[in-house]
């Protein structure tokens, strides 16, 4: 196994939750409503009918590229990627291609990582058919819904980073509030791109190569085909299907047979990937721009109104929790998954301080007993907390001491707060809570630094 390397690529799909669909009028919001009645001309495809862009979409989509660090274009272009399937009305979907609205971003994973993203580009939604015995139903309230897809460079080298590079998109789609990101209701999709190599003979891919311009690692580097894992509904799914494909794929190669590019699906039942098409049965979407629309052009100033308007990312906050209140890794991440969760822990501190209760009991408190956040309220959870405990240390010649050692400790924040950067004593309170491992009371610590701080 260890003499080959895995290769892997996602693409993502993320349907929008605006309130209507991406070229048309229609409401956006069609699940579980009745069939066929969020229709018009435009997204049914009739004839004489034209499309005008959803102004909402695009800033989602701006969203995600600037979240992801992507530059956006000022100026992009959509195009017809021509197909035939019963499900796509028009005979093309409207997409992007040669100049997609965001490229080149970036993801980093928890081991550090970076994966580079290609693309973040605007499209629109197909309709949805129903297999029954007696023939074949479709629905076409799903037909022009906006769909976002964001695809990766190849820079996946085993399934774990696939998992937790989707589940990092899931959360921010929702902290973006632009998706649901529903996996079962089909909001979000995902698509692995598999291929195994032979390590190289001077070991491994190291970590940071990774992060490094392709023409650096040299795309030659990159196996000649790959194979389209499609229609993936679950986290789970997604898993069990790439690791199947790269043991499957090892074998054959072991078997001296030539692996070529294809398209296969997962089988639930089987527990096995299977063939859906072959290189030869490949499509030609003949791209070419869309003559109904006009270019997008946008302003510099929207971008930049828009970035200013974004949350403080998931990530963002896993590490604030980590150096502002001295929470442990593991627990800041998971505080910081859902928006909900972490707005309840940030009222609880803040209650806290009030009440001697230090954030890592409170984080303590949330990753254990999982409190139900819709019906307790942060303070009841800061009171029970106080009820039952806890070593806060708030003993003045220890608060010092520890004080002393994050001043030691933090040589650039002291030499900026000296420099009148008062700010900079969040990183000495930060300190604190870690040396202490959460346990200080950091309203006094702070107090006990100030005063440390005016008599050097
Ligand atoms: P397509 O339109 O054919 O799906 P895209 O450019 O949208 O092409 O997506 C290609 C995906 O395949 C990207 O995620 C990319 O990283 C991935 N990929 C490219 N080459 C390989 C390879 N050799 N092995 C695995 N994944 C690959
Ligand atoms: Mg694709
Ligand atoms: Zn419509």
């Amino acid at each position: 196994m260890n003499k080959y390397q895995p290769v892997i690529g996602l693409e993502v799909h993320v349907e929008l939750n605006t309130k209507s669909k991406m070229f048309c009028r229609c409401s956006a919001d069609y699940f579980g409503k009745e069939p066929n009645t969020h229709t018009c001309p435009v997204c049914l495809g009739l004839p004489g009918a034209l499309p005008y862009i959803n102004q909402q979409a695009i800033d989602d989509c701006i969203k995600i590229g600037l979240a992801l660090n992507c530059q956006i274009a000022e100026k992009s272009l959509f195009e017809r990627k021509n197909y035939f399937y019963p499900d796509l009305p028009k005979g093309y979907q409207i997409s992007q291609y040669r100049w997609p609205l965001c490229t080149n971003g970036k993801l980093m994973i928890d081991d550090g990582k970076i994966i580079r993203i290609n693309r973040v580009h605007q499209e629109e939604d197909t309709g949805k058919l129903t297999h029954t015995k007696d023939g074949t139903l479709i629905d076409f309230n799903r037909s022009g819904v906006p769909l976002v897809e964001i695809v990766t460079e190849p820079d996946f080298t085993n399934v774990e980073e696939v998992r937790e590079y989707a589940k990092k998109l899931q959360q921010l789609f929702r902290y973006l509030d632009v998706s649901n990101a529903d996996m079962e209701r089909g909001d979000m999709r995902l698509e692995a791109n598999v291929s195994v190599k032979r390590q190289a003979a001077e070991g491994p891919l190291l970590r940071h190569e990774a992060s490094e311009p392709r023409q650096r690692r040299g795309e030659s580097e990159l196996p000649n085909y790959r194979v389209e894992l499609k229609n993936i509904n679950s986290f789970r799914f997604m898993v069990a299907a790439i690791e199947h494909e790269i043991k499957r794929q090892i074998t054959e190669i072991e078997a001296g047979k030539k692996l070529t590019q294809e398209t296969r699906g997962w089988n639930e039942d089987k527990k096995c990937t299977y063939l859906q098409r072959s290189k030869e049965e490949a499509h030609d979407y003949r791209y070419f721009p869309e003559p109904d629309l006009p270019e997008l052009i946008l302003n510099p100033k929207k971008i930049q109104q828009i970035k200013s308007s974004l949350p403080e990312l998931p990530w963002d906050k896993a590490k604030r929790y980590q150096n502002e209140f001295g929470i442990k890794k593991a627990d800041a991440k998971i505080l910081s998954e859902s928006k909900e969760v972490a707005e309840f822990f940030e009222e609880a501190v803040e209650h806290g301080k009030k009440h001697q209760v230090a954030p890592q009991d409170i984080a303590n408190y949330i990753v254990n007993q999982k409190p139900d956040i819709t019906s307790v309220l942060p303070t009841q959870a800061v009171e029970e907390i106080k009820g039952k405990k806890v070593g806060v240390i708030e003993d003045l010649k220890e608060l010092e001491k520890l004080a002393k050692k994050s001043m030691e400790e933090n040589q650039k924040a002291l030499e900026d707060y000296k420099k009148g950067k008062t700010e900079a004593i969040q990183v000495l309170i930060g300190g604190v809570m870690k040396i202490s491992s959460g346990k200080a009371d950091s309203r006094k610590v702070k107090e006990v630094l100030e005063k440390l701080l005016k008599s050097k």
